[in-house]
C-alpha cells in the first residue's frame, strides 16, 4: 500500500521560522491554540498560562496540559471556521488547514480553494451538487453563494479561453482512488452543458464508459481504477460551443491482461462481455463464463460489489453506437477480447527429454485460432518454437515451458494493448472537429498519481517519473513564474523557497547517464541480468543525491513526494516489451483486417537499425517522448490545477483520516502554494490587457495608467 511516503518538507519550516517565533510570542492567556497531545494528534485548546517550559493549555473537554513550545501553534479565530479558501486563514499551520478541510468535509462541502488550486476531497457518496441546476448557478456568476466547485474551475477555464483567447488546461492529480476520473467527468459534463449537450458534446461524454471498460479495472485501492493516463483536448468553435475533441492515452498497464494481484480484476470489459453478450455473440465467440478463463479466475475476484457487469456491457454498447463505432468494428473488437481469453487457457505439454513443449490441441487453441482468423497449426508452432535466421539457414528452436508461456502471454498483451490503441484512434476519428474551429481548446488531464507500494517496479518508475514532470510544471507556474514576475517588476517581495525536483528529473532522463538511458543500454545486451543492471545503475548513478543503491536488486529514488524503493526484477522485459517476430508474422498473415492492423501497430514500435536488424524503441523511451510532448502542450496553455484527496483507504463515505490527508497535501505542495499566494498579489494584468478589459476608462486615463 502507499505505506511510507515521507515528505521532504523542509521548506515550510525554513520559510516561516521567524513568523513562527513571532506567533508564539503573541500567544496570550485565552488565545486559541492547536497543541500536540500525542504524536500526530492535534487538539484544540485555550492558553491558561505561560511557563518557562512552554504553556499551560486547557483542552475543549476541560483537561489541563503542559505543552512545550515546539508542540503548540496558534489556532484561527472561530469566525474563520470552514473558510472556503485556505488563503483566508490567519494562521496557516498544518492543524489549521486540516481542521478547516475536515470541518467542511463533515458538512459534505468537498471543495476548497487553496489559492489558485482547487482541493477536492472524495466523498465516496453521491452529493447533490451536480446537474443542470448547478451548471446554471455557476454559469450565471452566482457561484459566490455556493463556493468552490469543479464547475467553478471549468467555468474559469472556459471564460479565460474566450476572454484571453488562450488555450487552457485543467490538470487533475491525486493518488489512486482520490477521484481524478470522476472529477474529469464532472468537468466534461459542465463544458458539455454549456453547448446544450446534445450533439458532439454527448459523444464526448460517451467516450468515458468505453474507455473505462477497456482501460479501468478493480484494484485493491479503487473499484474503478484507471490503468492508463488520459489527456482529452476539447475544441470549441467561434460561438464558444464544443465542436470536437481528441484523446491521447499514456502507458496502459498491459501486464494486467495476463496477471493480477489477488483480489484485483483484469479490465472490466472482459467480465462485461462474459456476463452481457447475447446468445448469438456468445455462440460466435464460443464464450464461457468469466470463471472458465484462467486470465480472469486466477486472482479470485470475478465481481465488484454493486456493479452489474451485464448492464454495464449494455451501456458500453450504447456508448459505442453514440460514438459511431460501427457494428462490424464492435464485433471484431469482441472477437479479439475472446481470442485473448482463449489464449490464456492454452496449455503446453513436455514433448522431449530436454523439457521442450508442444501446445495441447484442445478447445482453447482451436478457438483462439478461429477468432484470430489464422491457421491453428501455425499458431501452435509460433507459440512453442522460435525461428532463428542465420546467414545461410533458418534454425527452429524449441521452447521450454516458461518460454512458451511467456510468448503466449506476450501475444495476449500485444493484442489487447494494440486493440486499446485502435479503439482510441477510432474514437478520435469520430470526434474529429466537424465545425469551423476557433483553434481554442481546453485540455483535461487525468493521470495516475504518485505511487509507492511495498513492491515497486517498472510501472511505478514510469508513473512517478510522469508525476515528477507534472510537479515541475506545477512548481514552475505557481512558484517560479510567480516569484520571477515579482522580481522582474521590482516588487518588494521575500522569496519563498520550494523543493525543486530538477535533480530527480535529471537522474531519470538525462542522457547518456540517466536511469532510462542506462536501462535501455542494458536492455540491448542479450546476456544482461537484473544483477548486471543493478551494478550498472550503482556505478553511474551513485553520485546523484536522489539515488541510493540499496542491496541486491533494489535501488531507491528520492522523489519530490517521498522516497521509493524499486526492484529491478522484471524491469528489462517490461522495458523491452518484445513480441517475437514469428508471432508478429502470424498476426500479419491473418485473414482478418483488424488482426492485420493490430500487427501493424505492434510492429510500428520497431525500427530498423543498420538497415537489417530490427530493434524496438523501449517502453521507457517512448513514454519519455510522450511526456515531453505532453509538457510542451501544457506549457502552451494556462493551467488550472485540481488536487484530489482521498480521505480514507477503504472507499468509505463519512470517514476522514487526518494523517492520510496531510500526507497527500504535503505530497502535492498545497501548503506552500497557499503561503505564496497569500503573500502575493491576487490579480495581474499587463497594461494592454488592463486597457482592453476596462473599456469604460477613457483613452486619456488608460494613457495615464
Ligand atoms: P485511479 O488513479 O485509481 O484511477 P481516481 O483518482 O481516478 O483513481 P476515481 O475513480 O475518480 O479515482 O474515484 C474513485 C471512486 O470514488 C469513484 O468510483 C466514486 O465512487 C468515488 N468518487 C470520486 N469522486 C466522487 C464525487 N465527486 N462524488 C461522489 N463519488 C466520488
Ligand atoms: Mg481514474
Amino acid at each position: 500500500d502507499q505505506s511510507d511516503i515521507k515528505s521532504i518538507d523542509s521548506l515550510p519550516v525554513k520559510a516561516s521560522f521567524k513568523k513562527r517565533k513571532a506567533d508564539l510570542f503573541a500567544l496570550k492567556r485565552n488565545s486559541r491554540v492547536w497543541f500536540r497531545a500525542s504524536e500526530d494528534n492535534w487538539l484544540l485548546g485555550v492558553v491558561q498560562s505561560k511557563t518557562d517550559a512552554g504553556f499551560g493549555v486547557c483542552s475543549s473537554d476541560g483537561q489541563i496540559f503542559e505543552v512545550g513550545s515546539t508542540k503548540i501553534l496558534p489556532a484561527n479565530p472561530e469566525i474563520l471556521e470552514g473558510v472556503d479558501d485556505l488563503i483566508q486563514l490567519s494562521y496557516l499551520n498544518e492543524p489549521a488547514v486540516l481542521h478547516n478541510l475536515q470541518y467542511r468535509y463533515a458538512q459534505d462541502t468537498i471543495y476548497t480553494k487553496a489559492g489558485p488550486v482547487l482541493i477536492a476531497i472524495n466523498p465516496f457518496k453521491k452529493i447533490p451538487i451536480y446537474g443542470p441546476d448547478y451548471v446554471q448557478i455557476y454559469r450565471n456568476e452566482r457561484k459566490s453563494i455556493l463556493g468552490p466547485h469543479v464547475y467553478m474551475t471549468a467555468d474559469s477555464a472556459y471564460k479565460a479561453m474566450i476572454e484571453d483567447e488562450a488555450n487552457q488546461s485543467i490538470i487533475i492529480s491525486g493518488e489512486s482512488g482520490a477521484g481524478k476520473t470522476e472529477t474529469a467527468k464532472i468537468t466534461m459534463q459542465y463544458l458539455a452543458a454549456l453547448g446544450g449537450g446534445r450533439g458532439v458534446e454527448n459523444e464526448i461524454l460517451q467516450t468515458n464508459p468505453i474507455l473505462e471498460a477497456f482501460g479501468n479495472a478493480k484494484t485493491l485501492r479503487n473499484d474503478n481504477s484507471s490503468r492508463f493516463g488520459k489527456l482529452i483536448d476539447i475544441y470549441f468553435d467561434t460561438a464558444g460551443r464544443i465542436c470536437g475533441a481528441k484523446i491521447q492515452t499514456y502507458l496502459l498497464e498491459k501486464s494486467r491482461v495476463v496477471q493480477q494481484a489477488q483480489g484485483e480484476r483484469s479490465y472490466h470489459v472482459f467480465y462485461q462481455l462474459c456476463a452481457g453478450a447475447d446468445p448469438a455473440l456468445r455462440a460466435r465467440l464460443n464464450l464461457k463464463a468469466a470463471s472458465e478463463y484462467r486470465y480472469l479466475n486466477q486472482s479470485e475476484c470475478l465481481v465488484i460489489d454493486n456493479i452489474n457487469d451485464a448492464e454495464e456491457f449494455q451501456s458500453m454498447l450504447r456508448a459505442m453506437d453514440v460514438v459511431q463505432i460501427s457494428k462490424m468494428d464492435q464485433d471484431n473488437a469482441f472477437s479479439m477480447l475472446a481470442a485473448v481469453l482463449w489464449l490464456g487457457n492454452v496449455t503446453f505439454s513436455i514433448s522431449d527429454s530436454e523439457n521442450h513443449v508442444i501446445v495441447d490441441d484442445n478447445e482453447a487453441i482451436q478457438s483462439a485460432a478461429v477468432l484470430l482468423h489464422c491457421n491453428v497449426k501455425e499458431l501452435m508452432a509460433a507459440l512453442c518454437t522460435r525461428k532463428i535466421r542465420t546467414r545461410h539457414e533458418v534454425i527452429v528452436q524449441k521452447l521450454s515451458h516458461t518460454q512458451a508461456s511467456d510468448s503466449r502471454d506476450a501475444l495476449a498483451k500485444a493484442i489487447y494493448a494494440s486493440l486499446f490503441d485502435w479503439l482510441v484512434d477510432g474514437i478520435n476519428k469520430s470526434l474529429e472537429a466537424r465545425k469551423r474551429q476557433t483553434g481554442r481548446s481546453i485540455s483535461i488531464l487525468d493521470i495516475y498519481g504518485f505511487e509507492s507500494f511495498k513492491k515497486n517496479t517498472f510501472e511505478q518508475l514510469c508513473i512517478n517519473y510522469a508525476n515528477e514532470r507534472l510537479q515541475q510544471h506545477f512548481n514552475r507556474h505557481l512558484f517560479k513564474l510567480e516569484q520571477e514576475g515579482y522580481t522582474a517588476e521590482g516588487i518588494d517581495w521575500t522569496r519563498v523557497d520550494f523543493v525543486d525536483n530538477q535533480e530527480c528529473l535529471d537522474l531519470i532522463e538525462k542522457r547518456p547517464m540517466g536511469l532510462i538511458s542506462l536501462l535501455d543500454e542494458e536492455c540491448t545486451f542479450p546476456r544482461a541480468t537484473e544483477e548486471t543492471l543493478s551494478l550498472k545503475l550503482n556505478k553511474y548513478l551513485n553520485g546523484n543525491s536522489c539515488f541510493k543503491f540499496e542491496r541486491g536488486t533494489t535501488f531507491r529514488v528520492r522523489h519530490y513526494a517521498g522516497e521509493v524503493a524499486y526492484e529491478t526484477v522484471g524491469i528489462m522485459e517490461k522495458n523491452r516489451d518484445l513480441l517475437h517476430a514469428d508471432l508478429l508474422h502470424l498476426l500479419g498473415s491473418s485473414e482478418c483486417s483488424l488482426v492485420n492492423s493490430l500487427a501493424e501497430r505492434v510492429s510500428n514500435g520497431f525500427r530498423k537499425v543498420n538497415g537489417m536488424q530490427t530493434q524496438k524503441r523501449s517502453v521507457a523511451t517512448k513514454f519519455k517522448g510522450q511526456l515531453y510532448k505532453l509538457m510542451q502542450k501544457l506549457e502552451g496553455t494556462s493551467p488550472h490545477f485540481v488536487r484530489c484527496i482521498k480521505p480514507n483507504r477503504f472507499q468509505h463515505a463519512n470517514l476522514y483520516n487526518n494523517d492520510l490527508v496531510l500526507q497527500q497535501l504535503r505530497c502535492c505542495g498545497v501548503l506552500e502554494v497557499v503561503r505564496i499566494s497569500r503573500s502575493g498579489y491576487p490579480t495581474r494584468y499587463s497594461h494592454h490587457q488592463f486597457a482592453i478589459r476596462l473599456p469604460y476608462f477613457s483613452h486619456a486615463s488608460v494613457l495615464w495608467l
